[in-house]
């Protein structure tokens, strides 16, 4: 079978909620996938940053194949011996006191919705029914009625309500604003350290310090969702380490499973999880014996293996070298460790053709809000690969009329 027949069959039978660039991979190792015809190419988006650790990682796929053959899930009706340790190394590692496992990123959303209202009403004393949660404009935290229901993004939203209430929405990177929109009833403040989908948007340095203060004076739970800036992917393990602060809440996903398998996990730092009781909340998937092992290997192997600081070096290195192409197609380079975007003048004529160009030089990247390419390679990346990227990125955006 050839590529446009696989795309027939996808185009056929499949739900069309999403556009694809039509490339049909199959083989997949490090920072390297293959097409069904054979063609070799750089993946510059890690499957939105859930493959970290670069694909079909051999030590996590070793982890993979033994927990496969003992158990792989018991439900949380019973317990399982991968469970206790999947808690006790993630805490460990990231300075948290408890952990909920789920699975998606959105289920992780949900969750510290529902704990940080709990939290609201049974330790804050708000009145019953009135909690609100403040968020911020151009957010991604999922796909859920209630997670778009407060997204600013209209084709996210169009055509699906009724939503949950409970919402406020403020500019991102505004402290002021945060200070403003609180109330007494404000239970918590979500958001990202770096918006990646609305086109890796970097706040002002100190934002997160300043909301952090913000909240701890209002008692506000602080929420990070750090599913695509945590694990390495800024250049620390989580990107709140940049601010030197510790959220209440953080939300990682993705790179969890180094894109084995959908784990994610809510951290806590404070007492919020501890108002979830036995029957209040969970998931039949969540925190199974496969998942736990595969993530545990997938967070050893970012310590073991450098990556974080490799994707700082790196990161560094791809960013500089971005910032030498002269080309007036280009606005604004920005990014921290291996989270990068690459602006075009709206003149330019969008990034999807940008990245269609890219995609034949043997590059695959994709766009965000039509004039930012992102790059976002593995951290596996070397030198060398970063150079071969750049060399052909520049020859793109030369060349291109
Ligand atoms: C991907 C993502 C999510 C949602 O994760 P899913 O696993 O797709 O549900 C939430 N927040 C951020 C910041 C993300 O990048």
């Amino acid at each position: 079978m050839h590529s446009r027949d696989y795309i027939r069959l996808e185009d056929e039978y499949g739900a069309h909620n999403y556009k694809p660039m039509d490339v049909v991979l199959t083989r997949g190792e490090g920072i390297w996938v293959w097409d069904v015809e054979g063609k070799k190419y750089m993946d510059c988006l890690s499957a939105y940053s859930a493959v970290n650790q670069g694909h079909c990682h051999p030590e996590i796929l070793k982890a993979m194949m033994e927990q496969a053959q003992k158990l792989t899930l018991t439900s949380r009706a019973f317990r399982n011996d991968q469970l206790g340790l999947f808690y006790k190394e993630v805490c460990e590692l990231t300075r948290s006191h408890k952990v909920l496992p789920m699975n998606s990123g959105a289920e992780a959303v949900e969750t510290v919705i529902k704990a940080a209202r709990k939290w609201g009403y049974e330790v804050k004393g708000v009145p019953k029914d009135q909690a609100e949660i403040i968020v911020c404009e151009n957010n991604f935290h999922g796909r859920t009625i209630t997670i778009v229901g407060f997204s600013t993004d209209e084709g996210s939203r169009r055509g699906f309500g009724p939503f949950t209430p409970g919402f406020k929405v403020i500019p991102f990177g505004d402290a002021d604003a945060l200070e403003q929109a609180v109330t007494p009833n404000t239970v918590g403040f979500l958001v990202e350290p770096i918006q990646g989908e609305a086109g890796v948007i970097i706040p002002p340095d100190g934002y997160l310090k300043k909301a952090r203060e913000i909240c701890t004076r209002h008692d506000i739970v602080l929420i990070l969702d750090e599913i695509q800036t945590g694990l390495g992917r800024t250049g620390k393990l989580l990107a709140e380490e940049y601010d030197g602060i510790e959220a209440d809440l953080t939300l990682v996903g993705k790179a969890l499973s180094g894109g084995f398998y959908p784990v994610s996990a809510v951290l806590s730092n404070k007492a919020v999880l501890g108002v979830l009781r036995p029957g209040e909340h969970g998931s039949t998937f969540g925190g199974n014996p496969l998942a736990c092992a595969i993530a545990r290997k997938a967070v050893r192997v970012l310590f073991e293996e450098n990556l974080i600081d490799n994707a700082q070096e790196q990161g560094g290195y791809f960013l500089d070298g971005l910032k030498k192409i002269e080309s007036p197609h280009i606005k604004e380079i920005r990014g921290k460790g291996l989270m990068i975007g690459l602006e075009l003048h709206p003149e330019a004529g969008g990034a999807h053709r940008f990245c269609k160009l890219l995609k034949e030089k043997g590059l695959l990247c994709k766009d965000t809000h039509e004039n930012t390419i992102r790059f976002a390679p593995p951290l596996v990346i070397r030198r060398e690969d970063v150079d071969w990227a750049l060399e052909r990125i520049e020859a793109v955006m030369k060349d291109t009329a």
